[in-house]
């Protein structure tokens, strides 16, 4: 048997009071009996009306047959009609208690059921919140709040399937972005990123979309009408990406390069456009940066040329089909070489002699610099433990100079051929140095700690000054070739190489002048006070078995200051 708890009052107010009072504890009535008639006051059937406006789910039930409602009136105020039941006097208790008790049981199974619901609407809710806020996540990126890849594709998916419309893609790059985050901090990379994002998304003509696609890298899809303006959006993204940007108080200028390819009547995919885009933004970093190039076919032919020499020289290093050539570096004062710089030589069976200067940046960008790389350390140290005397100064790419097994290397390939640590140059570039300053500067304080010689190769070419260069533990420059071509036509050539020599012996470093192929050249170089040349004029790159050694008498260290001044007297 049920318990059954119920409460008694006499009057129609005090009903609707205690009504009011049970819902306010949360405690709600499950039944109302509600006898019609009353002492004066309210009347059964504004009770009734009152009750149900208060509470939509307790059960009425109108005792006695008589009122002057119709069960129709009563329905209307204090309906709905399952929740509203009539019982004739007179009756019995027990007629009372069990339309108690099942009514009871009806009220809580309906309760139950409501809460359950509600849970379940309120959880369907939620997953529908939290699965559109993944999607928008998985969608952008975290930075800028743009498109990321993930959405770049798919829009890009989307567009292309649209045969009856153009679609343009731009990719595009900003140059020198590890210049900002190396001098002015990680801080103030990402604001220049997410500023360079604003400024797009706001610029571009209205159907753009634009993606950050990763780093300082963002993609632009332009699909229909405005795919035919490609060319003129790419120019304005250099454009924007080139205006003064504030980052914390200071004024920074950077540059873009934006690649970009249109589909026009080509037929091609989603993955050959964008392909292409990257070989375009590609062609526009050679083309000097800060520039935007439209794909063209040619672009096609060279990457596939490129995979090729690629895959052969993988198969040469392999077979060890590779050799080494040396070129002795000069002391002018006597002519005596002091060393030797290692230069890689490939001579393909189909292609014949395929020069460094090409294969080299191909190696560099493939990843297989570093395995040639240490091919390279290994035969020259073997090479120069074969030498009575003298240095083997060994050109190193950007890559491999930042790898980190490099200084382990070549401390373990020395030790192994029993060349010590003062007869090894390593021949770095500048971009070797700013590409990444601090692990750079890391490298060549463990190398200078070695006791191993730096020389920075190309002088000249790259964007660094010599002042750049005093925070870096280097031994010696080599100037490049293209400054000694001109010495002798072009005046101010003369006077670069005269300052870069004196600065350069102030700070303590020994200069060699490269690609010196005449005798004029030689006393001009010599009249500004360069210690070392290297050049056709003294000898080619010669294989090994052939080179001039040193006698040991002849013996000269790496030329000191006072040895200058003999040689300049
Ligand atoms: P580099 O380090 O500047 O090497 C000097 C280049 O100038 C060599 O070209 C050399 O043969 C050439 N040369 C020497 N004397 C003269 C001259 O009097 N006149 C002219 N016009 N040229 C002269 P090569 O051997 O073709 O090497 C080209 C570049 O390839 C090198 O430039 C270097 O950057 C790279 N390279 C060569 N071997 C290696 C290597 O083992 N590892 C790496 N990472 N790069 C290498
Ligand atoms: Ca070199
Ligand atoms: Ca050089």
């Amino acid at each position: 048997a049920i318990e059954i708890q119920a409460d008694y009052v006499n009057q129609g107010e005090a009903a609707v009071e205690a009504v009011r009072h049970a819902l306010s504890q949360g405690q709600p009535y499950a039944v109302l009996f509600l006898d019609m008639r009353m002492p004066p006051g309210m009347d059964g059937f504004e009770t009734a009306r009152q009750v149900r406006a208060l509470d939509p789910e307790i059960n009425i039930v109108v005792v006695t047959g008589y009122s002057d409602h119709s069960p129709l009136q009563v329905a209307k105020v204090a309906g709905p009609q399952d929740k509203l039941y009539y019982l004739a006097k007179p009756f019995e208790i027990d007629e009372i208690r069990t339309l108690a008790a099942s009514l009871s049981s009806k009220w809580s199974m309906e309760a139950e059921l409501k809460a359950t619901q509600t849970a379940l609407e309120s959880t369907i809710i939620e997953l529908r919140a939290s699965e559109a806020r993944c999607r928008h996540q998985s969608l952008h990126d975290h930075l800028t709040r743009l498109p990321n890849r993930h959405a770049f594709q798919e829009r890009l998916s989307e567009a292309v399937s649209d045969k009856r419309s153009d679609v343009a893609v731009l990719f595009v790059d900003l140059d020198r972005f590890k210049l900002v985050n190396d001098t002015l901090g990680h801080g103030a990379g990402d604001e220049l990123v997410c500023r360079i994002g604003e400024r797009m998304a706001r610029q571009l003509p209205e159907g753009a979309f634009v993606a950050r696609l990763g780093g300082d890298e963002f993609g632009v899809i332009l699909a229909g009408d405005s795919a035919a303006t490609a060319a003129e959006t790419g120019a304005n993204l250099v454009r924007l990406c080139s205006e003064n940007f504030d980052l914390f108080g200071t004024t920074v200028q950077v540059s873009a390069s934006v690649g970009y390819s249109v589909r026009g009547n080509a037929q091609v995919d989603g993955a050959d456009l964008l392909r292409r885009a990257d070989l375009a933004l590609y062609a526009a970093k050679q083309e000097g940066r800060s520039c935007c190039r439209a794909f063209l076919p040619a672009m096609d032919e060279s990457s596939r040329k490129r995979a090729e020499i690629d895959l052969r020289l993988r198969m040469a290093l392999e077979r060890d089909q590779l050799a080494l050539a040396y070129q002795p570096i000069i002391d002018p004062f006597d002519g005596s070489p002091i060393g030797y710089e290692a230069l890689l030589r490939w001579d393909d069976a189909d292609h014949g002699l395929i020069s460094p200067s090409i294969f080299v940046p191909i190696a560099e960008e493939t990843g297989l610099i570093v395995p040639l790389g240490e091919w390279v350390i290994r035969r020259a140290l073997r090479d120069c433990a074969g030498w009575p005397t003298g240095i083997v100064s060994i050109n190193l790419s950007t890559r491999q100079f930042q790898a980190q097994t490099l200084v382990e290397f070549v401390v373990a390939e020395a030790a192994s051929a029993g060349v010590p640590h003062d007869r090894i140059q390593l021949e770095i570039t500048e971009t070797a140095l700013f590409d990444d300053a601090k692990l750079a500067s890391e490298i060549l304080v463990e190398l200078r700690n070695l006791g191993i010689r730096i020389a920075l190769d190309d002088f000249g070419t790259g964007y660094s000054s010599l002042v750049n260069l005093k925070d870096f533990e280097i031994d010696c420059i080599k100037i490049d070739q293209s400054f000694v071509a001109s010495l002798g036509t072009d005046r101010q050539t003369s006077a670069i190489v005269n300052s870069v020599t004196s600065l350069a012996r102030a700070l303590g470093l020994s200069v060699v002048a490269e690609g010196v192929e005449s005798e004029m050249q030689v006393q001009a170089l010599r009249m500004v006070g360069c210690d070392l040349m290297q050049g056709y004029y003294y000898s080619a790159p010669m294989q090994d078995c052939d080179l001039p050694y040193l006698t040991v008498e002849q013996s000269n260290p790496i030329r000191s200051d006072t040895d200058h001044d003999r040689a300049a007297a």
